[in-house]
């Protein structure tokens, strides 16, 4: 019985390397894809893309959440694109690693109790130049509470980073607190100019586009 079941290994052995090699993501290491910038918009299609990825937690992100980083995302996408930066834009779940000058994982927060956070930044253990240079642009735009950063555990060990080779300006870019209602209504009502600043921010960094600093919308109510 053992010599059989060993038998049967062998015969099946093929099969199982070939199975393996066919379902290794096209980018898998040691070659990780290449781009200039990733952006990520948070918990975008979820929770159908949950079923690929079992191992992490399908966080559905705060109410609103889900439908507004898509809208940050392509806007920044767009306006680096239109500036000649080669940029891949995904969804929360993907698969490969990748090779990228910057990447960018978009986000709102919720809180209990409401009001309680406001903007913040995450990124990998180690260098904190570009969270500095983000805080440093993004902190006079934002007229309300910015939290240290990676205040949590989700933003210090976000599972994005590790898709990511390291790279100089990888940061979870947490907008505002969606669950505060004073917030939520000044955030509401500049998604895609939110999504320009980003550009202007990787533009920024990379060194490369020059995309501007677009300006402030006037009014809250706008
Ligand atoms: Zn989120």
């Amino acid at each position: 019985m053992a010599a059989g079941a060993s038998k049967r290994a062998l015969v099946l052995l093929p099969f199982i390397l070939a199975t393996a090699v066919a379902v290794a993501p096209p980018s898998g290491e040691p070659h990780p894809a290449r781009a200039e910038v990733l952006i990520s918009a948070g918990h975008e299609g979820r929770p159908e893309s949950c079923h690929f990825f079992s191992h992490r937690p399908c966080n559905l992100g705060t109410p609103g959440e889900r439908e507004a980083t898509p809208i940050v995302a392509d806007e920044a996408t767009r306006a680096l694109r239109a500036a000649g930066i080669d940029v891949l834009r995904l969804p929360a779940d993907y698969g490969g690693r990748f090779e990228v000058r910057a990447a960018i994982f978009i986000h709102f927060d919720g809180a209990v109790p409401a009001c309680s956070t406001g903007a913040s930044i995450g990124y990998p253990a180690g260098d904190g130049e570009a969270a500095r240079a983000w805080r440093q642009l993004y902190a006079p735009l934002f007229p309300f509470r910015f939290m240290p950063d990676n205040f949590t555990e989700s933003l210090s060990h976000y599972y994005g980073f590790r898709t990511v080779e390291p790279n100089p300006t990888t940061l979870v870019l947490e907008l505002g607190e969606l669950t505060c209602p004073v917030q939520h209504l000044w955030l509401k009502t500049r998604y895609k100019w939110l999504g320009d600043v980003v550009a202007h921010f990787v533009s920024e960094r990379l060194g490369k586009g020059n995309v501007p600093l677009p300006p402030a919308p006037k009014s809250s109510r706008s």
